[in-house]
């Protein structure tokens, strides 16, 4: 029942972020950074293709569960049309199917619909996007100085750099964070104890 509610919720906050990127479609985002003069830029696409795709997504997912869903419940295929109303129906079925579906399957549309609402958040500019570390090339990747993995991603207006293995711990049980720091003129990475480096 806990997971019922909980998939609930988890379609009213998905309404609510595809409403506000439906809004912002048509809005181009700017490029403070692009620095583009007297040409026109050919390369992004007069609306905001990343709205727009985070939300034919979620179209494109929504459908496919709910005739997924109607197949495990034995109900007949119903077509559903492209338009918003039809996600909403879609996803509002997803939930009022939700009682007669194994909860492993409950619990990976949850999964998924949080993972979209993650991306939704990143896209309004609400949520900042986790990044790879950047890398010259031939460069091998920067491993965690714990793990040894390829886990240290950052989030550059935050500052931070942080081993994404959820498991990694070092020795004194804290998860694995850095910030940037300038040493004799050149970035290094100042860990949570302290050490300064790679320890
Ligand atoms: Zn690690």
């Amino acid at each position: 029942v806990a997971l019922r509610s909980r998939l609930k919720e988890t379609v009213t906050e998905v309404l609510a972020l595809n409403t506000r990127l439906e809004a912002i479609i048509t809005v181009k985002p700017s490029h403070p950074s692009s620095g583009f003069h007297g040409k026109i830029d050919f390369s992004s696409p007069p609306w905001h293709a990343q709205a727009a795709n985070t939300v034919l997504d979620l179209h494109a997912w929504s459908r496919d569960a709910e005739a997924l869903t109607r197949i495990r419940a034995t109900l007949p295929a119903r077509y559903r049309g492209g338009s918003s109303a039809n996600t909403r129906k879609a996803l509002g079925s997803l939930y009022s199917l939700s009682e007669g579906i194994d909860d492993a399957v409950v619990y990976d549309t949850i999964r998924w619909l949080e993972g979209w609402c993650r991306k939704a958040e990143v896209v309004l500019g609400e949520r900042e996007a986790i990044r790879r570390l950047p890398q010259q090339p031939g460069e091998t990747a920067r491993l965690c100085p714990w793990c040894r993995k390829d886990t240290l991603r950052q989030m550059t207006r935050q500052g931070v750099i942080f081993c994404v293995d959820i498991l990694c711990r070092s020795e004194d049980g804290d998860r694995p964070r850095a910030q940037l720091e300038m040493f004799d003129g050149q970035w290094e990475l100042r860990w949570m104890d302290g050490v300064l480096g790679t320890p």
